[in-house]
């Protein structure tokens, strides 16, 4: 179990005198402050699958990310938190030999390992990985690991974020939630 430092997340009131003049209220959702390390709607997708991972035995997580990927990022700290390994696919074979930016060199820090492919790689490693447990040439690569997708948005991560509205408190039919949308596993869970 990967431990919240906070949860559930506070919601601070925003409503400043225009909006209070429209009759709008306005709160955020400070989901950024539920883990130093694995922020906000990361730690709520990888949570479930972190759980399903240590259930099912598995000793490496391996998934994908672009060059500033918060996601690989995220799945970096969180691997290292639980004693497991972690591999980070990166998106751009021309990055390998560059000088490591700030967010390749957080997640390397925290133990993963990094293997760059070129975009033609990616879209394929990618488009094959739908499977919980790699693919033919994933696993020959990397033995047997847990694979997440991009963004880690999968089922169980939608499970993790459902958490998120089940956090505000009196819900209601004029009430509208906004949420920021990469790859829309966070979106997809709180729809749901
Ligand atoms: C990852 C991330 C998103 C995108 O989440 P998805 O579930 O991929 O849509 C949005 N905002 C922030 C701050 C993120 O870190």
């Amino acid at each position: 179990m990967l431990e919240p430092a906070l949860l559930p997340t506070p919601l601070v009131d925003c409503t400043d005198e225009a909006f209070a003049r429209a009759g709008v209220e306005l709160r955020l959702k400070r989901d950024d402050l539920l883990h130093p390390t694995v922020p906000g709607n990361k730690w709520r997708k990888l949570a479930p699958n972190l759980a399903a991972a240590v259930e099912q035995g598995h000793t490496r997580l391996l998934t994908f990310g672009g060059a500033y990927s918060t996601h690989l990022r995220a799945v970096a700290a969180a691997a290292g938190a639980l004693g497991l390994e972690s591999v980070g696919l990166v998106r751009g074979e021309e990055l390998a030999d560059r000088p490591r930016n700030w967010s390749l060199r957080a997640a390397e820090a925290a133990g993963m390992r990094l293997e760059f492919l070129t975009r033609a790689e990616y879209r394929e490693a990618t488009g094959r990985a739908e499977g919980e447990h790699g693919t033919d040439a994933l696993l020959r690569r990397w033995g047997r690991c847990l694979v997440l997708p991009e963004g880690g948005s999968n089922a169980l991560a939608a499970v993790g974020a459902a958490a998120i509205p089940a956090e505000l408190p009196g819900l209601g039919e004029r009430d509208v939630v906004c949420c920021p949308v990469g790859t829309g596993g966070t979106l997809a869970g709180i729809a749901a």
